[in-house]
C-alpha cells in the first residue's frame, strides 16, 4: 500500500470543512452528531467513500493532494451527506432524493453524484504486449516480472510468448 503523507495544513482544512458542515446539520436537526472519523486510505480511482456503520469517511490521499481545496469542498460534504442520510433515514438509495436534499438544503452545496477530478495518477497503468494474433495489456506487476526475467506470459489463443513493445 502506498503511504502518502498529508500535510498538516491540508488535514486541518479537511477538518474545518467537516466541522462547518456538521454544524449546519446540527442546527438543522437541532441535535448533535458525533464527528466522523477521517481516514486517508481510499485507494484506486474513488475520491472518497462513506462507511455508514463505522461512521467513517475515507479520502483518497493522492487526489486530495493534487486537488486541495476543490477536493475538500466537494468530497467532504458528499461523503458526510451519506452518513447523515443513513443516521436520519436509514438505508435509502445512495444518491436518491434524501441525499440530494441533505446536500442542497442542509449542507448548502450543489449535489453532484460524481466527482470530476483528473484520475490519471491513480489509474493503474498497463503495458502493451504483442503475440502473433493480437495486442495484450499487462499490469505493472506482470510487466516488472517479465523485465526481471521471473515470468513469461503466453497468448491463450495462439500460444505464442508475449513480447513487450513500448
Ligand atoms: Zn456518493
Ligand atoms: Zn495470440
Amino acid at each position: 500500500m502506498n503511504r502518502v503523507r498529508i500535510p498538516i495544513a491540508l488535514q486541518q482544512a479537511v477538518m474545518r470543512c467537516l466541522r462547518a458542515k456538521l454544524q449546519l446539520a446540527s442546527q438543522h436537526f437541532a441535535r448533535e452528531f458525533p464527528e466522523p472519523k477521517i481516514v486517508y486510505q481510499q485507494r484506486g480511482t474513488s475520491a472518497g467513500t462513506a462507511w455508514l456503520q463505522a461512521w467513517e469517511i475515507r479520502l483518497n490521499p493522492v487526489l486530495l493532494i493534487e486537488n486541495q481545496q476543490p477536493f475538500i469542498d466537494e468530497v467532504v460534504p458528499h461523503e458526510l451527506a451519506h452518513l447523515l442520510v443513513f443516521r436520519q433515514f436509514g438505508r435509502v438509495p445512495p444518491h436518491g432524493h434524501e441525499w440530494r436534499w441533505m446536500m442542497e438544503s442542509v449542507l448548502q452545496v450543489p449535489a453532484s453524484r460524481t466527482h470530476q477530478f483528473a484520475i490519471s495518477s491513480v489509474q493503474s497503468k498497463t503495458f502493451p504486449y504483442q503475440c502473433a494474433c493480437q495486442q495484450h495489456q499487462l499490469t505493472v506487476r506482470r510487466h516488472n516480472r517479465v523485465l526481471r526475467g521471473e515470468s513469461e506470459y503466453r497468448c491463450r489463443q495462439c500460444g505464442e510468448k508475449l513480447r513487450f513493445f513500448g
